[in-house]
Protein backbone atom coordinates (compact mmCIF):
# COMPACT_ATOMS: atom_id res chain seq x y z
CA UNK A 1 0.00 0.00 0.00
CA UNK A 2 1.19 3.42 -0.43
CA UNK A 3 1.46 5.38 2.81
CA UNK A 4 -1.08 7.89 3.42
CA UNK A 5 0.41 11.32 2.55
CA UNK A 6 -1.34 13.23 5.55
CA UNK A 7 -2.98 12.30 8.89
CA UNK A 8 -5.91 10.31 8.91
CA UNK A 9 -7.95 12.68 10.83
CA UNK A 10 -6.27 15.34 8.75
CA UNK A 11 -8.79 16.30 5.94
CA UNK A 12 -11.77 17.02 8.85
CA UNK A 13 -14.02 17.99 8.82
CA UNK A 14 -14.91 17.31 5.27
CA UNK A 15 -13.75 13.74 5.11
CA UNK A 16 -13.69 11.94 8.81
CA UNK A 17 -11.07 10.03 10.27
CA UNK A 18 -13.80 7.33 10.73
CA UNK A 19 -14.20 7.40 6.31
CA UNK A 20 -10.29 7.21 5.82
CA UNK A 21 -10.23 3.87 8.27
CA UNK A 22 -12.69 2.31 6.13
CA UNK A 23 -11.67 3.69 3.04
CA UNK A 24 -8.01 3.70 2.81
CA UNK A 25 -7.81 0.96 5.77
CA UNK A 26 -10.19 -1.62 4.61
CA UNK A 27 -11.81 -0.68 1.22
CA UNK A 28 -8.14 0.30 -0.41
CA UNK A 29 -6.02 -2.58 1.96
CA UNK A 30 -8.54 -5.33 0.44
CA UNK A 31 -8.04 -4.28 -3.03
CA UNK A 32 -4.28 -4.46 -2.38
CA UNK A 33 -4.30 -7.75 -0.17
CA UNK A 34 -6.32 -9.63 -2.85
CA UNK A 35 -4.32 -8.46 -5.93
CA UNK A 36 -0.83 -10.28 -3.99
CA UNK A 37 -3.26 -13.03 -3.15
CA UNK A 38 -4.10 -13.55 -6.91
CA UNK A 39 -0.71 -12.97 -8.17
CA UNK A 40 1.67 -14.89 -5.38
CA UNK A 41 3.82 -17.53 -7.26
CA UNK A 42 2.84 -16.17 -10.71
CA UNK A 43 5.01 -13.84 -13.38
CA UNK A 44 2.55 -11.28 -12.67
CA UNK A 45 3.71 -10.72 -9.30
CA UNK A 46 7.25 -9.35 -10.59
CA UNK A 47 5.16 -6.86 -12.97
CA UNK A 48 4.21 -2.83 -12.25
CA UNK A 49 0.85 -1.61 -11.20
CA UNK A 50 1.20 0.46 -14.72
CA UNK A 51 1.92 -2.39 -16.84
CA UNK A 52 -0.46 -4.77 -15.02
CA UNK A 53 -3.35 -2.68 -15.35
CA UNK A 54 -2.75 -2.29 -19.51
CA UNK A 55 -2.51 -6.12 -19.96
CA UNK A 56 -4.39 -8.02 -17.16
CA UNK A 57 -8.39 -9.11 -17.18
CA UNK A 58 -11.18 -10.31 -14.82
CA UNK A 59 -10.12 -10.00 -11.04
CA UNK A 60 -6.64 -9.07 -11.08
CA UNK A 61 -7.51 -5.96 -13.40
CA UNK A 62 -10.39 -4.88 -11.60
CA UNK A 63 -7.94 -5.28 -8.15
CA UNK A 64 -5.14 -3.88 -9.69
CA UNK A 65 -7.03 -0.74 -10.96
CA UNK A 66 -8.89 -0.86 -7.70
CA UNK A 67 -5.34 -0.70 -5.90
CA UNK A 68 -3.81 2.11 -8.10
CA UNK A 69 -6.99 4.05 -8.14
CA UNK A 70 -7.28 4.45 -4.68
CA UNK A 71 -3.36 5.07 -4.47
CA UNK A 72 -4.21 8.34 -6.77
CA UNK A 73 -7.01 9.21 -5.27
CA UNK A 74 -6.03 9.37 -1.75
CA UNK A 75 -2.25 10.89 -3.21
CA UNK A 76 -4.23 14.17 -4.97
CA UNK A 77 -6.13 15.24 -1.52
CA UNK A 78 -4.30 17.72 0.68
CA UNK A 79 -5.05 19.01 4.07
CA UNK A 80 -3.53 22.18 2.70
CA UNK A 81 -4.90 22.91 -0.77
CA UNK A 82 -2.99 25.83 -2.75
CA UNK A 83 -3.29 27.80 -5.38
CA UNK A 84 -3.94 26.28 -8.93
CA UNK A 85 0.00 26.76 -10.67
CA UNK A 86 -0.06 29.01 -13.85
CA UNK A 87 1.04 26.20 -16.19
CA UNK A 88 -2.31 23.95 -15.12
CA UNK A 89 -4.65 26.99 -15.09
CA UNK A 90 -3.37 27.74 -18.55
CA UNK A 91 -3.85 24.73 -19.54
CA UNK A 92 -7.74 24.68 -17.43
CA UNK A 93 -8.72 27.92 -19.41
CA UNK A 94 -7.92 26.37 -22.59
CA UNK A 95 -10.02 23.28 -22.44
CA UNK A 96 -12.71 24.93 -20.47
CA UNK A 97 -13.07 28.32 -20.45
CA UNK A 98 -12.67 28.78 -16.80
CA UNK A 99 -11.21 27.08 -13.30
CA UNK A 100 -15.48 27.20 -12.15
CA UNK A 101 -16.45 26.06 -15.94
CA UNK A 102 -14.03 22.94 -14.66
CA UNK A 103 -15.12 22.44 -11.16
CA UNK A 104 -18.92 22.90 -12.79
CA UNK A 105 -17.96 19.65 -15.35
CA UNK A 106 -15.97 17.54 -12.79
CA UNK A 107 -18.94 17.73 -10.30
CA UNK A 108 -21.62 17.47 -12.76
CA UNK A 109 -20.17 13.94 -14.61
CA UNK A 110 -19.17 12.50 -11.25
CA UNK A 111 -22.66 12.82 -9.53
CA UNK A 112 -24.03 11.28 -12.72
CA UNK A 113 -21.91 8.06 -12.93
CA UNK A 114 -24.59 5.34 -12.34
CA UNK A 115 -23.32 3.03 -9.91
CA UNK A 116 -19.87 2.70 -9.12
CA UNK A 117 -17.03 4.32 -10.37
CA UNK A 118 -14.79 6.98 -10.70
CA UNK A 119 -14.83 10.20 -12.34
CA UNK A 120 -11.29 11.92 -13.79
CA UNK A 121 -9.32 15.06 -15.37
CA UNK A 122 -7.08 13.67 -18.07
CA UNK A 123 -5.02 14.03 -20.59
CA UNK A 124 -6.69 13.25 -23.87
CA UNK A 125 -5.73 11.47 -26.68
CA UNK A 126 -5.77 14.89 -28.55
CA UNK A 127 -3.35 16.56 -25.88
CA UNK A 128 -6.68 18.34 -23.96
CA UNK A 129 -7.20 18.54 -20.65
CA UNK A 130 -10.56 16.34 -20.81
CA UNK A 131 -12.99 15.39 -17.90
CA UNK A 132 -13.91 11.57 -18.37
CA UNK A 133 -15.94 8.76 -16.20
CA UNK A 134 -15.29 5.32 -15.81
CA UNK A 135 -17.71 2.50 -14.44
CA UNK A 136 -16.38 0.45 -11.28
CA UNK A 137 -12.46 -0.44 -11.54
CA UNK A 138 -11.97 1.05 -15.19
CA UNK A 139 -8.81 3.53 -16.06
CA UNK A 140 -7.79 6.01 -18.53
CA UNK A 141 -4.67 4.65 -18.45
CA UNK A 142 -6.31 1.72 -20.38
CA UNK A 143 -7.34 4.37 -23.16
CA UNK A 144 -4.05 5.85 -23.09
CA UNK A 145 -5.02 8.56 -21.85
CA UNK A 146 -2.76 10.90 -18.57
CA UNK A 147 -4.95 10.64 -15.27
CA UNK A 148 -4.63 13.95 -13.53
CA UNK A 149 -7.19 13.72 -11.09
CA UNK A 150 -9.98 11.54 -10.15
CA UNK A 151 -13.05 11.17 -7.29
CA UNK A 152 -13.96 7.97 -6.25
CA UNK A 153 -17.74 7.97 -6.50
CA UNK A 154 -18.49 4.02 -5.16
CA UNK A 155 -20.84 4.56 -2.27
CA UNK A 156 -18.18 3.20 0.10
CA UNK A 157 -16.04 7.03 -0.65
CA UNK A 158 -18.87 8.53 1.14
CA UNK A 159 -21.77 7.14 2.95
CA UNK A 160 -20.06 7.32 6.08
CA UNK A 161 -19.99 11.29 6.17
CA UNK A 162 -22.72 12.22 3.67
CA UNK A 163 -24.51 9.25 3.20
CA UNK A 164 -26.81 9.45 -0.31
CA UNK A 165 -25.72 12.92 -0.95
CA UNK A 166 -22.92 11.97 -3.23
CA UNK A 167 -22.82 15.92 -4.95
CA UNK A 168 -21.95 17.31 -1.87
CA UNK A 169 -19.32 15.05 -1.12
CA UNK A 170 -18.12 15.78 -4.40
CA UNK A 171 -18.07 19.73 -3.50
CA UNK A 172 -15.76 18.55 -0.25
CA UNK A 173 -13.64 16.38 -2.16
CA UNK A 174 -12.73 19.35 -4.74
CA UNK A 175 -12.15 21.45 -1.66
CA UNK A 176 -9.55 19.00 -0.67
CA UNK A 177 -7.35 18.35 -4.21
CA UNK A 178 -4.17 19.42 -3.74
CA UNK A 179 -3.39 20.85 -7.54
CA UNK A 180 -0.17 21.39 -7.33
CA UNK A 181 -0.07 17.10 -7.16
CA UNK A 182 -2.33 17.74 -10.61
CA UNK A 183 0.41 20.02 -11.93
CA UNK A 184 3.15 17.70 -11.39
CA UNK A 185 1.05 14.81 -12.77
CA UNK A 186 0.92 17.14 -16.18
CA UNK A 187 3.41 15.80 -18.82
CA UNK A 188 5.46 18.43 -20.39
MN1 LIG B 1 -12.97 3.58 -2.93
Amino acid sequence: MAPLPYDKAALEPLMSRETIEYHYGKHYATYVDNLNRLTEGRAEADMTLDSLIRTAVGPVFNNAAQAWNHQFFFEGLTPMPTAVPDRLMHRIAVAFGSFETLEERFISAATGVFGSGWAWLVVGLDGQLTVMTTPNADTPLRDGCVPLLTADVWEHAYYIDYRNRRADYLKAVWKLVDWQKVDARLPE
